[in-house]
């Protein structure tokens, strides 16, 4: 496979001169490539572009940008053949799934906000004054830098660039230096189609190229998904430099399941949804509150479902997870396990075990009889990994699920749609599906409560975060 190694400056692609950063093949621990980093230099060739461009980009009309966007789209569909294979290399994927859900996906975020940047709202302008007229304009905030985590890389790129440069901002955007190779696949559509500037591409650690954008004194604004730990550094360099931020932190969601729930509705959505992506999925349904009444049924149906869940087969086709997409990683799901495993109260029901391959795998596994307070239920393990709790009430499973550091998604099962949407109202995280779980479509708002952060990624919300309301007011005098 032949993989682009550029970054994107000032519309130029280049390679990095910093250092090298491996890129490694969670599957088989394969290095794929030593790829060069941006150098700090080219960091800030890159905030300069951004800089030059927003003077032409935030004046185009948004009739102008949705055409770049929709041509983005097309360009993405249009690659989707020769980007799926190197996404599912680069994470260790299943192919079948960057094919049916990730790339069509993120080609739909482009066609979203080419529609929704022309189609803002804001308060009637009027004579709010005597004498006086006033309106609203939204405008662009300048430089954004947009870093990404390593779980979904291009979908993340979506997420971000689309919105971004839809508002009229530009952007210099940074991948994981874990999942890089898809990114600098979108680079070259990037730089084919948008004037040079707009969007910028480089490539580095957080901790070198990542703290140097974020600490930029022309970065504007700073859009970050990943850990609580990197939010609160950008809220410090923020508070140094006065930025805006956009921080889409982790997750750790609850499933209410309701004693008149279908459990093997629960059981099938909790084994797809509780370990796509490996459960390296900020929304992944990773664990449960059953009401006694289902806990024992349920607990049993998961376990059968989870137990036929397929992964490291050679016919990529039967797998339907991956590995996760690091020794690191992976080491960090089994010591939660170990530690939840060592409580008198849990108990293992399948899995449990790093199989005996050379991947990053790791058996997708359910624990029962965690307690509220233990920590595989309070911390988010990023793994295929869900722990069931048994609680008496609805309150009880309600009160539990809100006592939490995070509040990103959350979802209720009961086959009363009256008591589920009641459950549903009183949940405080920023997405709740009833009996459904994890599904996105780009015209929703995605985005945490508490320290899961705020701001949200799709939608129109998302166009509002990325851009600023101003008041204009004219004297009839
Ligand atoms: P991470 O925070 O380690 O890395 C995310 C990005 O931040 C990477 O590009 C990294 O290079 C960069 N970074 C790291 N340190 C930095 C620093 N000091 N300054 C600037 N940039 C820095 O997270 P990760 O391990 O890549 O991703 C997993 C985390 O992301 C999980 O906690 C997960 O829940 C979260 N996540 C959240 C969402 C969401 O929508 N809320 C979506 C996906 C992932």
């Amino acid at each position: 496979m032949e993989f682009q190694q550029q970054l994107l400056i000032n519309g130029e692609r280049m390679m990095g001169d910093g250092e090298r950063e491996a890129v490694t093949n969670p599957r088989d621990r394969s290095l794929i490539l030593d790829l060069p980093q941006a150098s700090l230099e080219q960091v800030d060739a890159a905030v300069a572009a951004a800089k030059s461009a927003h003077k032409h980009w935030s004046r185009t009309t948004p009739a102008e940008r949705a055409a770049n966007l929709l041509a983005i789209a097309s360009a993405l569909d249009a690659m989707a053949a020769q980007m799926a294979p190197v996404e599912a290399l680069n994470c260790g994927k299943p192919l079948q799934q960057v094919v049916d859900d990730e790339l069509p996906a993120a080609a739909d975020v482009f066609r979203f906000f080419a529609g929704a940047v022309r189609t803002q709202s804001a308060p009637a302008a009027g004579e709010y004054l005597p004498g006086h007229t006033s309106m609203v304009r939204r405008d662009p905030i300048g430089v954004v830098a947009a870093i990404a985590p390593w779980n979904y890389p291009i979908m993340m790129a979506a997420w971000k660039i689309a919105p971004v440069i839809g508002a009229g901002n530009t952007l210099v955007f940074k991948p994981s230096e874990q999942t890089p190779l898809t990114t600098l696949m979108l680079a070259q559509i990037l730089a084919d189609l948008l004037p040079a500037g707009v969007v910028n591409i480089v490539l580095g650690r957080g901790d070198n190229v990542g703290s140097h954008l974020i600490n930029h004194r022309d970065v504007r604004m700073v859009s970050l998904t990943g850990d609580i730990s990197t939010g609160q550094k950008v809220l410090q360099a923020a508070n140094r430099t006065v930025k805006r931020t956009h921080l889409e932190l982790g997750g750790k969601a609850p499933v209410l399941v309701l004693d008149d729930a279908d459990i093997d509705a629960v059981a099938s959505g909790v084994a797809r949804y509780g370990y796509y992506n490996a459960g390296q999925d900020c929304t992944a349904a990773c664990h449960i509150y059953a009401q006694k009444k289902v806990y024992e049924k349920l607990v049993a149906t998961l376990a059968d479902k989870v137990r036929a869940l397929r992964y490291n087969h050679n016919d990529d086709h039967l797998n339907q997870l991956g590995p996760l997409i690091s020794e690191r990683q992976r080491n960090s799901v089994a010591s939660f396990v170990e530690r939840a495993l060592e409580l008198p109260h849990t108990e293992l029901i399948t899995g449990g075990n790093i199989p005996a391959t050379p991947g990053f795998y790791y058996e997708p596994t359910v624990i029962a009889g965690a307690r509220h307070d233990d920590e595989i239920v309070q911390k988010e393990v990023f793994g295929p990994v869900v722990s069931v709790t048994c609680c008496d009430t609805q309150e009880q499973a309600v009160e539990w699920a809100n006592d939490s550091q995070y509040g990103l998604a959350s979802s209720v099962w009961s086959s009363n749609i009256g008591r589920a949407m009641s459950v549903a109202s009183q949940l405080e995280y920023g997405s709740t599906w009833i009996n459904n779980h994890f599904l996105l479509p780009s015209e929703m708002p995605h985005g945490g409560l508490r320290r899961s952060g705020y701001g949200k990624d799709l939608s129109m919300y998302s166009l509002e975060d990325y851009s600023v309301v101003r008041h204009v007011m004219l004297s009839h005098r």
